[in-house]
């Protein structure tokens, strides 16, 4: 098929010029940073939304849209020409052959808007619950078309299980985008009658009404999602803002940067000359050059050597970088892959012991005491056990439905305790919503995802 397509492949070294040129340009507008997840059930439009909406933004350049335009065309499938620009950062993320530049940030007069797990064609489900647990925002893509909105929405479809999905992981945010309204003839009625089916049902997910917006669009035209609509059954009774305009009113998140240090480590390896090298992700926080840090769980000293980004010399990295650490004064096996660097003076909690809050997914066996599990956390991935099951909640509203319950089917909502047999580094989501997300598995399948309430 598209296998021979390299038109993505830019060279390494032009590939970190553009990288370097991204982060200068963020910090040199200082533009604030959100991560946003796209949800909804399968087929709704959401590659061809967010394909059309980073074309029209100028994150896809003409040269490449005419390409899968052209690509589309010849297979007659041409309606799926602006999905594929996202199917194709896929791969070739998934190849890791180029850094995924541009195709999966949209950039707006105040916002870089990083797309979390960009809803390639397959795989979108799984991917779609470690996206969430990055997420500040979230849209929630429904089609508009008789029939499809209700099979999405009412029978067992995945628009509620999203919904609650990303409530259940903090995210509080939410633009609903009510698509493929083309398919309707711009109904005013129809989007009224989807808006008022979904804001009930919002609401008793928890979120709260102000916190919600409705925007109606059509991805494969292109109506509503950068300009004010121009077709005019639409323009007839709609006055509100388009799409680009609804992720540019997200409210920003604190700015991490202003936090306590938080890195997690995704790498070691060893470095040139003496120490060696860390890299992953800042997630709070800033890192200098002869900074002192505490590492893991172990909270051992070291300090900071150099610092880069891309392979290009920084002399501090802050939140949102992902950088490489030399790190000197500590040795090289008291470091492991998934444990945090934090500050030593405002330290990140050490424990075996923690409650979260928990939605279940598919479990084949129900969840009972002792259940073992993978616990996933940013980078970790350590054996644990859920040991305690404290309450089954309400999905929607969170209220206790039962204490102790004796096990947790699939999709249930619940507080349990989690024990890991090492002492791991973690944060009450309540107090660092980066690292206070969880994920536990079994298997390979996400049976659920979490943030964590109390810390033991
Ligand atoms: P996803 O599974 O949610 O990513 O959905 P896709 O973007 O792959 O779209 C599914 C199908 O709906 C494709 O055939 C698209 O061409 C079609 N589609 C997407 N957006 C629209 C739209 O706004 N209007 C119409 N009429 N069709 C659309």
């Amino acid at each position: 098929g598209r296998g021979s397509t390299t038109i993505f492949k830019v060279s390494k070294d032009q590939a970190q010029r553009n990288a370097q040129q991204l982060y200068e340009q963020e910090r040199a507008t200082q533009k604030s940073h959100i991560h946003m997840i796209v949800i909804g059930h399968v087929d709704a439009g959401k590659s061809t939304l967010m394909g059309h909406l980073l074309y029209d933004t100028g994150n896809v350049s003409q040269r490449v849209m005419h390409k899968h335009e052209q690509e589309s065309k010849k297979l007659g499938k041409q309606s799926f020409m602006y999905a594929w620009v996202l199917d194709e950062t896929g791969e070739e993320r998934a190849r890791g052959i180029t850094m995924d530049v541009g195709q999966s940030r949209i950039e707006t007069k105040t916002k870089i808007v990083t797309l979390l797990d960009a809803p390639g064609h397959k795989d979108f489900i799984p991917n779609m619950i470690s996206g969430a647990t990055q997420a500040d925002v979230a849209l929630l893509v429904v089609d508009a078309t008789r029939g499809e909105f209700e099979s999405g929405f009412e029978l067992g479809g995945q628009t509620r299980e999203h919904a609650i999905l990303v409530r259940s992981l903090g995210v509080n945010q939410l633009g609903v985008v009510i698509n493929k309204l083309d398919t309707v003839g711009w109904s005013k009625e129809r989007f009224q009658e989807i808006v008022h089916k979904l804001k009930s049902f919002l609401k008793q997910a928890g979120f709260k009404e102000s916190d919600v917006s409705f925007t109606p669009c059509s991805g494969l035209t292109g109506e509503n999602l950068t300009k004010a609509a121009q077709e005019p059954a639409l323009k007839a009774w709609y006055e509100g803002p388009n799409l680009l305009e609804v992720i540019e009113h997200f409210k920003v998140p604190e700015r991490a940067i202003d936090r306590p240090l938080r890195m997690s480590v995704s790498d070691i390896y060893k470095g040139t000359g003496s120490g060696f090298c860390i890299s992953g992700r800042i997630e709070t926080g800033a890192l200098c050059v002869n900074d002192k840090v505490l590492v893991g769980a172990s909270r051992e000293q070291a300090q900071v050597k150099s610092l880069s980004m891309d392979e290009l010399t920084q002399t501090s990295v802050f939140a949102g970088d992902q950088v490489s650490v030399t790190l000197a004064g500590i040795d090289v096996n008291n470091i492991t892959v998934g444990c945090i660097i934090c500050d030593p003076q405002m330290p990140i909690p050490v424990t075996t012991r923690f409650q979260c809050r928990i939605i279940v997914f598919n479990v084949k066996v129900p969840i009972t005491m002792g259940y073992p599990v993978l616990l996933h956390h940013q980078s970790l991935i350590e054996p644990a056990v859920v040991c305690k099951l404290t309450a089954s909640i309400h999905k929607s509203t969170g209220e206790v439905v039962k204490k102790k319950p004796r096990c947790l089917g699939q999709n249930s909502c619940a507080l349990v305790e989690v024990e890991t047999s090492r002492p791991i580094c973690i944060e009450r989501y309540s107090d660092f919503k980066e690292l206070g997300r969880i994920m536990l598995r079994v298997a390979g399948v996400t049976i659920a995802a979490g943030m964590v309430t109390k810390i033991r």
